[in-house]
Protein backbone atom coordinates (compact mmCIF):
# COMPACT_ATOMS: atom_id res chain seq x y z
CA UNK A 1 0.00 0.00 0.00
CA UNK A 2 1.40 3.10 -1.27
CA UNK A 3 1.12 5.94 1.36
CA UNK A 4 -0.23 9.67 0.90
CA UNK A 5 2.37 11.15 0.28
CA UNK A 6 4.00 9.11 -2.26
CA UNK A 7 0.06 9.38 -4.09
CA UNK A 8 0.00 12.67 -3.85
CA UNK A 9 3.58 12.85 -6.31
CA UNK A 10 2.26 9.73 -8.16
CA UNK A 11 -1.18 12.10 -9.27
CA UNK A 12 1.05 15.08 -9.90
CA UNK A 13 3.05 13.02 -12.30
CA UNK A 14 0.48 11.30 -13.72
CA UNK A 15 -0.68 14.66 -15.07
CA UNK A 16 1.99 15.33 -17.06
CA UNK A 17 2.01 14.40 -21.09
CA UNK A 18 3.53 11.23 -22.02
CA UNK A 19 2.93 9.61 -18.52
CA UNK A 20 -0.08 7.83 -17.39
CA UNK A 21 -0.81 6.80 -13.64
CA UNK A 22 1.46 3.54 -14.31
CA UNK A 23 4.50 5.09 -15.66
CA UNK A 24 4.29 7.59 -13.12
CA UNK A 25 4.09 5.41 -10.50
CA UNK A 26 7.65 4.13 -11.88
CA UNK A 27 8.90 7.07 -11.55
CA UNK A 28 7.95 8.10 -7.92
CA UNK A 29 9.13 4.85 -7.14
CA UNK A 30 12.71 5.35 -9.13
CA UNK A 31 12.64 9.22 -7.30
CA UNK A 32 12.62 7.44 -4.04
CA UNK A 33 15.42 4.85 -5.08
CA UNK A 34 17.47 8.18 -5.99
CA UNK A 35 16.68 10.29 -3.27
CA UNK A 36 20.21 11.34 -2.42
CA UNK A 37 21.68 11.04 -5.84
CA UNK A 38 18.76 11.93 -8.36
CA UNK A 39 16.70 14.11 -6.28
CA UNK A 40 18.44 17.34 -5.42
CA UNK A 41 19.21 18.40 -8.80
CA UNK A 42 15.79 17.57 -9.97
CA UNK A 43 14.20 19.76 -7.13
CA UNK A 44 16.91 22.51 -8.03
CA UNK A 45 16.06 22.42 -11.72
CA UNK A 46 12.08 22.57 -10.89
CA UNK A 47 12.73 25.67 -8.18
CA UNK A 48 14.35 27.29 -11.16
CA UNK A 49 11.35 26.58 -13.69
CA UNK A 50 9.60 28.24 -11.41
CA UNK A 51 11.49 31.18 -10.12
CA UNK A 52 13.32 32.17 -13.16
CA UNK A 53 11.33 31.15 -16.48
CA UNK A 54 9.72 34.33 -18.31
CA UNK A 55 7.68 34.24 -21.19
CA UNK A 56 9.35 36.80 -23.93
CA UNK A 57 7.01 39.47 -24.59
CA UNK A 58 8.29 39.50 -27.94
CA UNK A 59 8.00 36.43 -29.39
CA UNK A 60 6.25 34.26 -26.65
CA UNK A 61 9.32 31.89 -25.81
CA UNK A 62 10.04 30.92 -22.75
CA UNK A 63 13.51 31.99 -21.47
CA UNK A 64 15.19 33.34 -18.07
CA UNK A 65 15.20 36.99 -19.92
CA UNK A 66 12.79 38.68 -21.87
CA UNK A 67 13.41 39.44 -24.35
CA UNK A 68 14.61 35.99 -25.15
CA UNK A 69 18.04 34.95 -25.97
CA UNK A 70 16.49 34.68 -29.60
CA UNK A 71 15.21 37.62 -30.09
CA UNK A 72 17.73 39.28 -28.04
CA UNK A 73 20.60 37.65 -30.23
CA UNK A 74 21.92 40.69 -33.02
CA UNK A 75 22.70 37.62 -35.52
CA UNK A 76 19.65 36.48 -36.28
CA UNK A 77 18.36 38.16 -39.01
CA UNK A 78 15.14 40.26 -38.13
CA UNK A 79 13.74 40.10 -41.62
CA UNK A 80 12.78 36.06 -41.08
CA UNK A 81 9.87 35.64 -38.67
CA UNK A 82 8.83 32.08 -38.32
CA UNK A 83 5.46 30.84 -36.94
CA UNK A 84 5.04 28.32 -34.60
CA UNK A 85 1.57 26.79 -32.71
CA UNK A 86 3.97 26.28 -29.39
CA UNK A 87 7.21 26.56 -27.61
CA UNK A 88 7.89 22.93 -28.03
CA UNK A 89 7.91 23.36 -31.83
CA UNK A 90 10.15 26.59 -31.52
CA UNK A 91 12.86 24.51 -29.55
CA UNK A 92 12.56 21.34 -32.12
CA UNK A 93 13.05 23.90 -35.31
CA UNK A 94 16.21 25.88 -33.38
CA UNK A 95 17.42 22.56 -32.82
CA UNK A 96 17.42 21.57 -36.34
CA UNK A 97 20.13 24.89 -36.57
CA UNK A 98 18.95 25.92 -39.92
CA UNK A 99 16.39 28.50 -39.36
CA UNK A 100 18.58 31.96 -39.04
CA UNK A 101 15.52 34.51 -38.19
CA UNK A 102 13.48 35.04 -35.56
CA UNK A 103 10.09 33.54 -34.03
CA UNK A 104 6.43 33.98 -33.52
CA UNK A 105 4.88 31.68 -30.66
CA UNK A 106 1.07 31.64 -31.25
CA UNK A 107 0.44 29.52 -28.19
CA UNK A 108 -2.11 26.65 -30.22
CA UNK A 109 -4.07 26.20 -33.31
CA UNK A 110 -7.04 27.34 -34.81
CA UNK A 111 -9.71 24.83 -33.55
CA UNK A 112 -13.33 24.67 -34.07
CA UNK A 113 -14.03 21.37 -32.31
CA UNK A 114 -11.53 22.61 -29.23
CA UNK A 115 -13.29 26.45 -28.97
CA UNK A 116 -9.88 28.06 -30.13
CA UNK A 117 -9.91 31.10 -32.06
CA UNK A 118 -8.47 33.80 -33.37
CA UNK A 119 -8.70 36.18 -30.77
CA UNK A 120 -7.02 33.20 -28.11
CA UNK A 121 -3.81 32.90 -30.05
CA UNK A 122 -1.46 35.74 -30.48
CA UNK A 123 -1.93 36.73 -33.77
CA UNK A 124 -3.20 40.20 -33.39
CA UNK A 125 1.01 40.32 -31.62
CA UNK A 126 1.84 38.74 -34.66
CA UNK A 127 -0.11 41.78 -37.25
CA UNK A 128 1.42 44.20 -34.89
CA UNK A 129 5.05 42.89 -35.13
CA UNK A 130 4.31 42.83 -39.12
CA UNK A 131 3.34 46.34 -39.07
CA UNK A 132 6.36 47.62 -37.53
CA UNK A 133 8.19 46.60 -41.12
CA UNK A 134 11.49 45.18 -41.47
CA UNK A 135 10.41 41.75 -42.03
CA UNK A 136 10.64 40.23 -45.63
CA UNK A 137 9.58 36.54 -45.21
CA UNK A 138 7.10 34.93 -42.79
CA UNK A 139 7.30 31.10 -42.72
CA UNK A 140 4.34 29.72 -41.63
CA UNK A 141 5.78 26.39 -39.89
CA UNK A 142 2.52 24.81 -38.05
CA UNK A 143 1.86 20.92 -37.74
CA UNK A 144 0.90 18.77 -40.69
CA UNK A 145 -2.56 18.48 -39.13
CA UNK A 146 -5.78 19.99 -40.40
CA UNK A 147 -6.10 21.89 -37.77
CA UNK A 148 -2.58 23.21 -38.26
CA UNK A 149 -2.87 23.39 -42.16
CA UNK A 150 -6.72 25.41 -41.15
CA UNK A 151 -4.51 28.27 -39.20
CA UNK A 152 -1.66 28.37 -41.97
CA UNK A 153 -4.20 29.32 -44.81
CA UNK A 154 -6.23 31.59 -42.04
CA UNK A 155 -2.75 34.06 -41.14
CA UNK A 156 -1.63 33.71 -45.07
CA UNK A 157 -4.72 35.28 -45.56
CA UNK A 158 -4.18 38.10 -42.86
CA UNK A 159 -0.78 38.71 -43.72
CA UNK A 160 -1.59 38.88 -47.29
CA UNK A 161 -2.23 42.88 -46.61
CA UNK A 162 1.53 43.34 -46.01
CA UNK A 163 4.41 43.56 -48.26
CA UNK A 164 5.90 40.13 -47.15
CA UNK A 165 6.84 36.90 -48.49
CA UNK A 166 4.86 33.97 -47.22
CA UNK A 167 6.29 30.59 -47.27
CA UNK A 168 4.78 26.85 -45.66
CA UNK A 169 7.22 23.93 -44.32
CA UNK A 170 7.46 22.14 -47.30
CA UNK A 171 5.01 18.70 -47.13
CA UNK A 172 7.90 15.92 -46.49
CA UNK A 173 6.36 16.25 -43.43
CA UNK A 174 4.25 13.42 -42.50
CA UNK A 175 0.30 13.80 -42.21
CA UNK A 176 -0.40 14.45 -39.09
CA UNK A 177 2.88 15.04 -37.87
CA UNK A 178 3.83 17.21 -35.30
CA UNK A 179 6.90 19.22 -35.68
CA UNK A 180 8.19 18.66 -32.43
CA UNK A 181 8.65 14.62 -33.04
CA UNK A 182 10.40 14.97 -35.84
CA UNK A 183 13.87 14.38 -36.15
CA UNK A 184 16.15 17.00 -36.79
CA UNK A 185 16.97 15.70 -40.79
CA UNK A 186 13.46 15.65 -41.53
CA UNK A 187 12.65 19.12 -40.11
CA UNK A 188 15.79 20.91 -41.97
CA UNK A 189 14.26 19.42 -45.09
CA UNK A 190 10.85 20.63 -44.62
CA UNK A 191 12.57 24.38 -43.94
CA UNK A 192 14.76 24.07 -46.79
CA UNK A 193 12.66 22.93 -49.33
CA UNK A 194 9.60 25.50 -48.11
CA UNK A 195 7.31 26.98 -50.76
CA UNK A 196 4.97 29.79 -51.14
CA UNK A 197 1.75 29.53 -49.64
CA UNK A 198 -1.09 29.67 -52.47
ZN1 LIG B 1 11.69 36.13 -27.89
Amino acid sequence: MASQEIERLAGALARLPGLGPRSARRAVLWLIKRRESALPALLEALATVQEALVECRTCGNVDTTDPCAICADPRRDPRSLCVVEDVADLWALDRAHLFTGRYHVLGGRLSALEGVRPEDLTIGKLLDRVEQGGIDEIVLAMNATLEGQTTAHYLAERLEAFPVRITQLAHGLPVGGELDYLDEGTLAQALRARRPVG
